[in-house]
């Protein structure tokens, strides 16, 4: 198989905070099984250098819109390196084979016939002489009455067209527009109406409940024509005459920035990347982010790629996220409540993290972070169960055997057992249903767990060893096998683990230790936070 992953594109204008983790850690999961598979896997995002709210927040700190946004695309890379992201490629939307790609995919949908020119009253400040992209006009929300900017309710989220906002002024000096002749290009959205509708009718079992509802919304309303040009000295250039003055606006080349990083890393393999999208059984298309990103993924991504022309894959699945809400309140920048990823990785392990946020994961509905729910859930899951395990078993044998696992034989329930998991979290991953398959894994520990309990290999050892050697040799496999499957989730105890047992085996099927393996470096996998804190203080 092949497997093509999108990670949305986070805004350079301000640091990553939870719920963006939230919403992107289930690429990377999805992307490590598949390549543990042997599938052939391309995992791309980056950094969406452009659009208005990085050049508002330069030109309120009188510096330019590249430093902005390369001091944030900095952070974001270390984040994700330090999360342990497996991105195939990290970029960002300034470099200039994305410009170079962008321009290329418009002439082809122009010389398609999906973009046209039009005039049109814009809306204008008198005060600063400028035309006002949406983000830069603030006004009333027509449908609830919210404060919204002009692409955006605040309130209730919808989408909106400028045109609808009512008592309409510049945000940064106050005052009222005007509107004034422009002419702009528009991308003939609205032409995509029957083949969107098919979309979205064909992928109720692949798409989260939510993006299935909110693209249903917008069909229902009709698709309207967008225009897809900004008034504005940053960004992606317009390859057109006439238009040398704009840019192409950040919903169109952030999302093609799919196909752009895509091609890079394809051209890296050697590989052919139109070939590798086309349309076929043989390739499934991941698309991850937050749930107010789902337009741009099911509606107007689509209807790029349909309008390119090219039988590119539409998407397979759509994994939006709902969001994280800090102490039952929703992350907003001007409460200041968000928690940063940044501070959040300098007190915690990344497995802690990633644990926390995809076993806890907004799959369904929105969640609730807390400190005080993060150190519990390291502690009582990752420490309590699966390190327990791992420790009693392998620091009894470094006591008693000098490390050496007897040779024995594999208790053949728990093999069954151990198969069945492999097939049932497989699937759960395939569907994106990321709870469910770490919970399944989490079970296979219990069990574990459980097995030593009642099997008191302490016992055994002078009682019959014979049977010792069986069960101490079944419980090796155990935690191999328990740490395989976590290796999409919490990679580096994974790599901690299989450096202990000296196992290096990367496919998604049943690992069989060897016999008469020696243990080297065991040291303790989880260390309680709570302890660690009381010893530091
Ligand atoms: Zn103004
Ligand atoms: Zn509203």
């Amino acid at each position: 198989m092949k497997i093509f992953i999108g990670g949305a594109w986070p805004y350079a204008n301000n640091s990553l905070h939870v719920g963006h983790l939230a919403a992107l850690l289930p690429g990377d999961i999805i992307a490590r099984y598949y390549r543990k598979k042997g599938d052939e896997v391309i995992y791309v995002s980056g950094t969406d250098s452009h659009g208005t709210p990085i050049t508002m927040r330069a030109k309120k700190e009188g510096i330019s819109p590249e430093e902005i946004a390369t001091y944030y695309h900095n952070e974001f890379a270390d984040c994700f390196n330090k999360l342990d992201f497996s991105y195939d490629l990290y970029t960002r939307t300034c470099e200039e084979f994305h410009k170079k790609g962008v321009q290329e995919f418009l002439k082809q949908i122009m010389a398609n016939g999906y973009i046209y020119s039009q005039t049109e009253k814009q809306d204008y400040c008198p005060n600063c002489q400028e035309f006002l992209s949406d983000r830069e006009i603030e006004g009333t929300c027509p449908y609830c009455g919210g404060i919204a900017k002009g692409d955006q309710c605040e309130q209730c989220l919808t989408t909106l067209n400028a045109k609808e906002l009512l008592d309409k002024h510049c945000k940064a000096c106050g005052h009222s527009t005007i509107l004034k002749d422009n002419t702009h290009l528009v991308f003939a959205l609205s032409k995509f109406q029957n083949e969107i509708q098919q979309l979205v009718d064909s992928s109720t079992d692949k798409w989260r409940l939510h993006a299935i509802g909110e693209s249903i919304k917008y069909l229902n309303n009709g698709l309207i024509d967008r225009v897809i040009t900004r008034q504005l000295p940053w960004g992606v250039d317009t390859p057109f005459e006439g238009f040398e003055d704009k840019k192409i606006y950040v919903w169109v080349e952030a999302v093609l920035g799919y196909l752009t990083a895509g091609k890079k890393v394809a051209e890296e393999r050697g590989i052919d990347f139109s070939e590798f999208m086309k349309n076929s059984d043989d390739l499934l298309t991941y698309y991850t982010h937050g749930k107010d990103n789902i337009p741009f993924h099911t509606i107007i991504f689509p209807a790029l790629l349909l309008a390119l022309k090219e039988n590119i894959k539409l998407p397979d699945y759509i994994i939006s996220s709902e969001y994280v809400n800090i102490n039952d309140e929703k992350i907003s920048k001007s409460k200041g409540n968000g928690v940063i990823v940044k501070d959040l990785i300098s007190e915690y392990d990344s497995d802690t993290i990633r644990y926390y946020m995809i076993a806890n994961g907004p799959e369904r509905k929105d969640i609730n972070f807390s400190y005080e729910d993060l150190e519990q859930n390291h502690d009582k899951h990752l420490v309590g169960e699966y390190g327990n395990f791992v420790n009693r078993n392998l620091a009894y044998l470094i006591k008693k055997f000098d490390g050496i696992v007897p040779t024995g034989e594999m208790d053949s329930k728990i093999s069954d057992i151990i198969d069945k998991i492999y097939i049932l979290v497989g699937k759960n991953i395939e569907k994106g249903n990321l709870r469910n398959a770490i919970g399944q894994i989490f079970e296979l520990v219990q069990i574990a767990n459980k097995y030593y309990d009642e099997k008191q290999p302490w016992i055994l050892v002078k009682e019959n060893i014979e049977e010792f050697n069986n069960v101490t040799y079944t419980c090796i496999n155990l935690i191999a096998n328990i740490a395989n499957m976590l290796e999409p989730f919490i990679p580096k105890s994974t790599n901690k683990v299989f450096n202990m047992i000296g196992v290096n085996e990367t496919s998604w099927k049943q690992i069989v230790v060897p016999q008469n393996i020696k243990l080297k470096d065991v040291e303790i996998l989880f260390t309680r936070i709570n302890e660690k804190k009381v010893k530091t203080r």
